[in-house]
């Protein structure tokens, strides 16, 4: 890619390099082993023009999404949590009644729609991957399958109307060509609905040193300054943005039209630009800082395992989700040193990792194995995944949660 996807200036900095990387998502059957791992550059570039932080790469969506897609939404309880308190705002906020419509673009399984339902308004699904798309109308969600475009927003209309609420949740950072999604949302849109944009905040990952959220599925790292400008050109703007503590911290990102009726904007773009400003997420020298701070993560979590590995100890990952992935293999944390990795995810058991190679098991083989450290690749939910695993604990199992300073937890 030569030019940023929401400016379009050429002038795109490289301040961190993950090495080739397979797909996070690419999980292999035992057959598909035998055949030559694919792995794509895992660049990050900062904009000079508007400051977008992005991958210098884009990986074709047809080999992200649409085989075999692994990620179900529905399998964590603060995630369910999480969707419906996401239900409840955008109805009171946008005071959505039984006759209104609301269109969830990467849509998944369906689950922020069945939150809405149950709270009224008519709801349609737009997801690109097929599998994903038959469990979700199995469900009972009705959705499309393809990609958020002007194609897709167009059947959305002939079959359901305009929508009041458009929600893009961890999806629109996933989609290089925005200004096709900025058309579609156009014609989809009432004139006086919302756009609600949810993704990992650049300023949260910086802070936090959150390096593993960066994958190809991730095309765009979002900040408010450039997502402002970009929807400028569009004829929106941002009228307020909620702080949410899902996926290591993201920002909720309420879009209308200029001039649109509705609640009076909030000072929350004013505050978010200063945050920023703080973390210094558009100055080269803070994100090169980053970039050493990633390199001496992964200089830690190596010797750390290194040395429970010469005392012989057995270590195995827990939950396989997109973001372990980034780890394993920016750490190279391979076969020598994890046994396997456990998943609930019936989509990713029985499967092994992409680039590693390591296999999934269910959960239950912590306890069967009895291994004596568990490497939380999932640590946004660490709390939640450690009280699942109790009885682990209580059998003397110990947790290694690696970032964003990698900790031994007894
Ligand atoms: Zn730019």
């Amino acid at each position: 890619m030569t030019r940023c996807r929401m400016c379009q200036s050429e002038d795109l900095r490289l301040f961190l390099d993950l090495g080739a990387t397979a797909p996070a998502d690419e999980f292999l059957t035992k057959e598909e082993l035998a055949a030559p791992q694919t792995a794509y550059p895992l660049q990050v570039m900062s904009c000079g023009g508007c400051g977008l932080v992005q991958l210098g790469q884009v990986v074709d969506p047809e080999i992200l999404y649409q085989k075999d897609y692994p990620y179900e939404a529905s399998v964590t309880r603060a995630g369910r949590r999480h969707w419906d308190e996401f239900a409840a705002t955008a109805c009171t906020m946008m005071r959505l009644g039984s006759s209104d419509l609301v269109v969830d673009f990467g849509s998944n399984v369906g689950v922020l729609l069945e939150m809405f339902a149950a709270r009224g308004p008519r709801v349609l699904g737009i997801d690109p991957a097929p599998n994903i798309v038959a469990i979700a109308n199995g469900r009972g969600v009705e959705t499309l399958c393809g990609f958020f475009n002007v194609r897709t927003a167009e059947a959305a209309l002939t079959l359901k109307g305009q929508a009041k609420v458009i929600a893009a949740t961890n999806v629109f950072a996933h989609i290089d060509d925005l200004d096709e999604v900025m058309a579609a949302v156009d014609s989809l849109l009432t004139p006086d609905g919302a756009f609600i944009v949810e993704a990992p905040s650049l300023a949260n990952l910086v802070h936090h040193l959150e390096y593993d959220t960066i994958y190809h599925e991730h095309l765009s790292y979002i900040s408010v300054k450039p997502l402002a400008a970009f929807l400028a050109r569009f004829g929106m703007h941002i009228f307020d943005i909620h702080e949410k503590d899902i996926h290591g911290g993201s920002i909720r990102i309420f879009i209308r039209r200029d001039g649109a009726p509705g609640p009076d904007a909030t000072d929350a773009v004013a505050r978010h630009l200063e945050i920023e400003d703080k973390e210094g997420v558009y100055d080269m020298a803070r994100l090169e800082r980053f970039a050493e701070d990633v390199a001496e993560n992964r200089r830690q979590i190596r010797e750390i395992i290194g040395e429970l590995k010469d005392q012989g100890k057995r270590i195995v990952g827990v939950s396989a989700p997109a973001k372990g992935m980034t780890l394993l293999n920016y750490c190279g944390l391979g076969k020598d040193v994890l046994d396997f990795v456990t998943e609930k995810s019936r989509l990713k058991i029985g499967k092994f990792t992409p680039g590693q190679h390591l296999p999934v098991l269910p959960d239950e083989a912590l306890m069967e194995e009895r291994p004596d450290y568990a490497l939380l690749l999932a640590w946004n939910f660490a709390e939640e995944i450690m009280g699942n695993l109790s009885d682990y604990a209580d059998a003397g199992g110990k947790f290694i949660i690696p970032i964003p300073t990698p900790r031994i937890v007894e």
